[in-house]
């Protein structure tokens, strides 16, 4: 885990408590958070999950679950 990540993991474990606590019914989002979570624990978090680089440091901090980098997000969304 470098610095870069250091926030966002305490973003990611904040809001999966605060999910719990709520009981939210947006299970979508729990499930990513769960993800996200699971990621932190393997020391892959911050990683695209598609190419491997590193998610820039402003997109995990808002959006810390994010499971890839813009480029492959744009992929997968189909702009391409
Ligand atoms: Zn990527």
């Amino acid at each position: 885990m470098n610095l870069h990540s250091a926030i966002p993991v305490l973003t990611v474990m904040n809001f999966h408590h605060v999910l719990l606590e709520q009981k939210l019914h947006d299970r979508a989002l729990l499930a990513s958070v769960d993800a996200a979570l699971k990621r932190i624990n393997e020391g892959t978090f911050g990683n695209c999950l598609n190419c491997g680089q590193e998610i820039n440091p402003k997109r995990l901090e808002a959006l810390p679950w994010v499971r890839f980098c813009i480029t492959c997000q744009e992929l997968i969304d189909g702009s391409g």
